[in-house]
């Protein structure tokens, strides 16, 4: 296939939908966690989950990285954008998450703070040299995906002698929140994931490859996927999960061989590994603290950490008690469990990241759930 139309026909997701149907043996559960936001989504959008026979269950993952970031680290984000000679530079979508108290970079550029929407590191690096005599500070976050142009901007200032520059780092790592939501005592004792397999990310894998995923599937017998994210991509990853678990194999596949490779792009990999090191623990929306689960800047490059540039002091937040972001990233509850979903909680009002990120899965119900899908034109 080459063209986009090819990968969303309805006719060929009824064929993929019959194969699942005919796959699915009886008395078999088949609980699959899409991991990345951006397959909840496909999901819902196209109405992928309506074609799919009642023992397949899709659990929506962690990976959205609006979601997970923990208010602490949005709170460190708002105390750097009061400071009166800092411009903070962030991606839109975490302008609306609620900080401490209902505070958000939204609200704090209302009240005069110098916040500016950019769409990535390389945006903020500009603004730097631009404005020589402001502090510009770059609000980090993302998977594996976004971290290798953080790398390169931070490279860049180094290689410029750029003294106005640094970056309040963020970036966080998918292998390890698998094997947390797999391993974690703690999420167990919130409520058993029976994970059966995984449809592992598009575009981290992209820059990890499939070789990362091999030691969960491997030392916790979890099948994975890693699939597109077009909803014939989904359809045909669900089928192969699907085919692995009646093996019992744990096996990972790849379905989203056009992009993706088994050692996955080793220059930007080298490139990330040159600026970053792992943390050794970091604080997940949902999931906790997590060893080894992010990313800072090697002391190289200190001079480029905001957080060893400025007095910063990160504080654990509790989340609102009434919203359920964090058991759905767990993967234990669903946005139509939480009592705020579409009622005081909507994409003009959220109350919590979920319902924010255009990867959540609260956004993904509350935007697909009343239109014309794939599912009717596939039943039609
Ligand atoms: S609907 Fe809103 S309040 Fe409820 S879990 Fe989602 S983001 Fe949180």
């Amino acid at each position: 296939m080459k063209y986009i139309d090819e990968f969303r026909d309805g006719k060929t997701a009824s064929r993929l939908a019959r194969r699942i149907r005919e796959a699915v043996q009886p008395g078999q559960r088949y609980h699959l966690m899409e991991f990345c936001g951006g397959h909840t989504h496909a999901i819902y959008r196209y109405g992928v989950q309506d074609l799919l026979p009642d023992e397949v269950r899709m659990i929506h993952g962690p990976g959205c990285p609006v979601c997970v970031l923990p208010i602490g680290r949005l709170d460190m984000a708002l105390a750097l954008a009061a400071r009166p000679d800092v411009i903070l530079c962030s991606y839109g979508d975490m302008l609306r998450v609620p900080g401490s108290g209902g505070k958000s970079l939204l609200k704090a550029r209302g009240q005069g703070s110098d916040i500016r929407m950019v769409y990535s590191a390389a945006d903020a690096l500009e603004l730097a040299r631009q404005q020589p005599d402001r502090e510009v500070v770059f609000f980090a976050i993302g998977f594996e995906t976004t971290t290798p142009p953080t790398a390169v901007a931070i490279r860049t200032a180094f290689a410029e002698g750029l003294a106005n520059f640094s970056v309040l780092c963020n970036h966080v790592l998918t292998p390890a929140a698998v094997v947390n939501i797999l391993d974690s005592p703690e999420a167990r004792e919130v409520g058993n994931v029976p994970i059966d397999g995984f449809l592992g990310p598009a575009h981290v894998s992209i820059v990890i490859g499939t070789e990362a995923y091999e030691r969960f599937a491997q030392g916790y017998h979890k099948p994975v996927v890693i699939s597109g994210f077009e909803p014939l991509d989904v359809m045909q990853s669900i089928l192969m999960l699907v085919e692995q678990i009646n093996d019992g194999r744990a096996e990972v596949e790849n379905q989203y061989i056009r992009a993706v490779t088994r050692r996955g792009n080793v220059k930007a990999q080298q490139i990330v590994a040159e600026v970053f090191e792992t943390r050794s623990e970091f604080e997940w929306r949902g999931l906790g603290v997590v060893p080894d689960s992010a990313l800072q800047i090697r002391e190289k490059f200190a001079a480029f950490d905001a957080e060893r540039r400025f007095p910063l002091l990160y504080v654990s937040v509790a989340d609102n008690r009434a919203c359920a972001c964090g058991s759905i990233l767990r993967g234990v509850a669903e946005p139509t469990d939480c009592k705020l979903f579409a009622r005081t909680c909507t994409p003009e009002s959220p109350m919590g990241s979920c319902m924010v990120s255009s990867e959540g899965a609260c956004a993904a119900y509350y935007q697909y759930g009343r239109f014309r899908n794939l599912a009717t034109l596939a039943k039609a």
